[in-house]
C-alpha cells in the first residue's frame, strides 16, 4: 500500500466526525481568521473539506493540507457556533497529530518540544539563563504595561512588544506547597502553567493569596511541567504524552477536591485534551486522567461556584475606575465559563465593570499561531484593541496569560495607556 493510502486511511478514522459537518458555512461569521482573510481554506468548513479530500484520496498534497490546518488559532469559535455540533477542535488536533506523524516534525520543533519543553528542570534552567541575559536583546518600552521590544531589527521578534521573563519565576519564590485546609475542609491542587510561572508569577502569587484568604488548603508540587498544548498543537504526541504522564505522576495520586489553574488554556487542555488524547493509554492511566480532568476547573469558577465570594461595598460611582473584561476563547467557548471571572471583578469596590464590544471575539494570540502568522495575529489583535479603547477603560482584565501577552503587545505598540491584568489579581487586591 502506498504511504499516501496509509495517510488517507488514518485521516479516514476521523470520517465519522468530519461527516457531521453539513457545510452550512455558519462558522464563517464566527472565525476571527476568516474575518481577516476571507479565504475559505481558513475557516472550519474549508479545512474539514480538505481533510475529507485527503481521506478520499482526491488529492495528494499532505503538505498543503498541513499548512492550511496549521493556519488556525484553535480558538474554538467555529465549534461554539456550529449548529451541527461538529467537534472541530478534536478533529483538527487529531488531524495535526496524524499529519505530523506522517510528515515528521521540523528539527526546530523537535528540539523545542523534545529536548526543552519535555524536560521541566532543563527548561527552567534555560529560561533562568534567558531571564538573566534578555536585557542584551530587548529594552523596556512601556512602564505601565511592563512591555519591552527588541533592541535590534529582528525578523523573529518583528515589531512585537513583549513581556520579559520574570526575574524570579514562581517556582523559585514558592518551590512547593502543601497546606492543610481551613474550617471549610476544601483542598485544591494548583497547576501553575508555564506562562504564569515564568512571565506572570504575580498572578500565581495572587492565586495563593486568595486561596489562603478563603481557607483553602493548597497542594502545589515542585517540578511541574507544561500542560502539553504547544507540543500537541504541532502534532507532537510523543512530547505531549510525556508531559501528561509527568504531570499525572505529580497530581494524579494526591487526594484533592479540585485541581485549579489561572490559565484558561491549561484548564481547557487538562479538561478536554488530556482525556481526548489518552484513549490509547492503559486503562488505569486513562481512568486517572478522566478523574483528574473532571476535578479541574478555572480558579474563578472554583471561587464563585464552590467557595462563594462576596461583592465588596460600592464607592461613589464617580470615583470608580472603569475596567473591562476580555473572554479568553479557551474559557468561554471551550468551557462555558464567562460569568465567574466577571463576578471576581465586580467584587472590587473601586472598579466599575464596563463591557467592551465583542468581549468574546478572539484576541488573535492562538499560541504558536502568533509565532507563525504574526501579521494576521496582530490584525486580529488590533480589532480587540479598538474595542478596548472604545470602552474607555483604565484596565482590561482577562483570565488567560496568553491573552494578557497579546493584549499587552497590541496596546503597547499603539502607546495606549491601559493596564492589562488577570481577574484573580484584581480580586486579590480587593481582599
Ligand atoms: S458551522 Fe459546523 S456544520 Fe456548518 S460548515 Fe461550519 S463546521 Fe460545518
Ligand atoms: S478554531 Fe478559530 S481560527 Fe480555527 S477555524 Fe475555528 S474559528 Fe477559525
Amino acid at each position: 500500500m502506498s504511504s499516501l493510502k496509509v495517510l488517507a486511511q488514518l485521516v479516514k478514522e476521523l470520517d465519522d466526525q468530519i461527516v457531521v459537518c453539513m457545510r452550512c458555512g455558519m462558522c464563517q461569521s464566527a472565525c476571527p481568521l476568516f474575518a481577516e482573510t476571507g479565504r475559505e481554506a481558513d475557516v472550519a468548513r474549508g479545512k474539514l473539506a480538505l481533510l475529507d479530500g485527503l481521506a478520499q484520496e482526491l488529492f495528494a498534497n499532505p503538505q498543503g493540507v498541513q499548512d492550511r490546518l496549521t493556519r488556525c488559532l484553535l480558538c474554538g469559535s467555529c465549534a461554539a457556533n456550529c449548529p451541527s455540533g461538529v467537534k472541530v477542535l478534536d478533529i483538527f488536533i487529531k488531524a495535526r497529530a496524524i499529519l505530523a506523524g506522517y510528515m515528521g516534525l521540523s528539527p526546530l520543533k523537535k528540539a523545542i518540544f523534545r529536548r526543552l519543553l519535555s524536560k521541566p528542570d532543563f527548561f527552567n534552567k534555560v529560561l533562568a539563563w534567558g531571564a538573566k541575559f534578555q536585557g542584551i536583546f530587548i529594552r523596556p518600552v512601556d512602564d505601565l504595561l511592563g512591555s519591552s521590544c527588541s533592541r535590534f531589527l529582528s525578523p523573529l521578534l518583528k515589531g512585537r512588544h513583549m513581556k520579559p521573563l520574570a526575574a524570579t519565576p514562581l517556582h523559585r519564590s514558592v518551590p512547593s506547597l502543601n497546606t492543610a485546609p481551613g474550617p471549610g475542609g476544601t483542598k485544591v491542587a494548583l497547576f501553575v502553567g508555564c506562562l504564569i510561572d515564568k512571565i506572570f508569577p504575580e498572578v500565581g502569587q495572587a492565586v495563593l493569596k486568595v486561596l489562603n484568604h478563603h481557607g483553602v488548603g493548597v497542594y502545589m508540587p515542585p517540578d511541574q511541567a507544561c500542560c502539553g498544548i504547544p507540543a500537541l498543537s504541532s502534532g507532537d504526541t510523543q512530547s505531549f504524552d510525556r508531559l501528561v504522564r509527568h504531570n499525572l505522576a505529580l497530581f494524579g495520586s494526591e487526594p484533592l477536591d479540585y485541581l485549579v489553574t489561572a490559565c484558561a488554556t491549561c484548564t481547557s487542555t487538562i479538561k478536554k485534551m488530556w482525556p481526548l488524547m489518552s484513549q490509547e493509554y492503559p486503562e488505569a492511566e486513562k481512568t486517572r486522567i478522566a478523574e483528574l480532568a473532571a476535578k479541574t476547573m478555572d480558579i474563578s469558577e472554583f471561587l464563585v461556584d464552590q467557595v462563594g465570594i462576596e461583592e465588596g461595598g460600592r464607592g461613589e460611582a464617580a470615583d470608580r475606575v472603569i475596567l473591562t473584561y476580555h473572554d479568553p476563547c479557551h474559557l468561554k467557548k471551550s468551557l462555558g465559563v464567562a460569568v465567574q471571572p466577571r463576578a471576581l471583578l465586580r467584587a472590587h469596590p473601586a472598579y466599575e465593570l464596563k463591557e467592551m464590544a465583542e468581549a468574546d471575539w478572539c484576541c488573535g494570540c492562538g499560541g504558536s499561531f502568533n509565532l507563525q502568522e504574526y501579521d494576521i495575529s496582530a490584525a486580529i489583535g488590533r480589532r480587540k484593541r479598538e474595542n478596548i479603547v472604545k470602552s474607555q477603560c483604565a484596565i482590561v482584565a482577562t483570565a488567560c496569560p496568553a491573552c494578557m501577552l497579546q493584549m499587552t503587545d497590541m496596546l503597547s505598540q499603539a502607546g495606549v495607556r491601559v493596564r492589562v491584568r488577570h481577574a484573580i489579581e484584581v480580586y486579590a487586591e480587593s481582599l
